[in-house]
């Protein structure tokens, strides 16, 4: 068993965070496996380095050890270009020059499982426009769903304590895979990156169990294993919302400040046990 925890430096872990980690480092160290740390730093306007060792410096104060370096997202985007230039090559991407507001202004945008569903005006385009438009306007690169989504067939993954679950990627519309300031979206970085650091068991928060949809979809077109998955409960608020990175109190920082005992807390978040006034709810 293989799994991971894949922070994205973009500000401090939460208490949210810590519970996601310690679930995988458990279930590896349970059946013997490994796990692994991954830095999602390839968005590059909000990463910051400093967040990368302040979360490392928070897994070891909660007593969590990793197997080998920390893998860099930034360090891979030779492999996300491959695969974006494969799914080219097959007619299953194309450029898209849309701004925001010019998809929020499309009356045709309803929203899907994870935003507005793109209302696929740029997949119309002529070839000529095509390439006269990506010499020069910003762009960035779509899956053409119904397309891939054609040629993957039905898909399912298994869900840990749930069975198979039939995946629907057509729900998400023409998902972004490379963005206009970044060379890979979350969902392309993170289904090749979990394939090549060989994860076998993705465990993560329940609110990215709607992204499993285009993961497995990405999984077929690209050839990739498909590893279990469990997305388990989020930690919230007194209010009733899980977490954000805004929730200062909650990061684990101001908790070691505050005099925490990390191993203790880890333990009891294990258990189930949160500090008073959070929860751990399915969304
Ligand atoms: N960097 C992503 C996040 O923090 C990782 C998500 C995942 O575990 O796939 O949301």
């Amino acid at each position: 068993m293989r799994t991971r925890f894949a922070p994205s430096p973009t500000g401090e872990l939460h208490l949210g965070h810590a519970y996601s980690a310690l679930l995988a480092h458990d279930a590896a160290q349970r059946a013997g496996g490994a796990f692994h740390i991954r830095i999602d730093d390839i968005d590059g306007s909000r990463s910051r380095e400093a967040y990368v060792a302040a979360s490392l410096a928070d897994l070891g104060w909660l007593g969590i050890d990793w197997a080998g370096e920390p893998v860099r997202q930034s360090a891979r985007l030779g492999a996300y270009q491959a695969a974006l230039d494969d799914l080219r090559r097959r007619d299953l991407v194309y450029p898209c020059f849309c701004t925001r507001a010019d998809i929020a202004a499309s009356l045709a945008a309803p929203h899907g499982p994870s935003g507005a569903i793109y209302p696929g005006t740029c997949r119309h385009l002529g070839a000529p426009e095509r390439e006269r438009r990506l010499a020069t306007e910003p762009h960035c690169w779509r899956l053409d769903m119904a397309k891939a989504s054609d040629r993957a067939g039905e898909l399912q993954w298994e869900e840990e304590e749930q069975g198979l679950r039939r995946a629907n990627p057509l729900a998400h519309g023409d998902v972004v895979l490379a963005r206009k300031d970044a060379p890979a979206s979350y969902h392309l970085a993170s289904t090749l990156d979990d394939a090549m650091m060989g994860i076998t068991h993705i465990i993560r928060g329940s609110d990215l169990i709607a992204s499993t949809d285009v993961h497995r979809l990405l999984q077929a077109l690209l050839d990739l294993p498909t590893p279990l998955y469990r997305h388990h409960a989020l930690v919230c608020g007194a209010d009733g919302k899980r977490l954000a990175k805004r929730d200062a109190a909650a990061s684990l920082a101001s908790l070691r400040a505050a005099g925490v005992d990390g191993r203790t807390l880890a333990a009891d978040l294990l258990m189930g046990r949160l500090p008073t006034g959070y929860s751990l709810q399915m969304p």
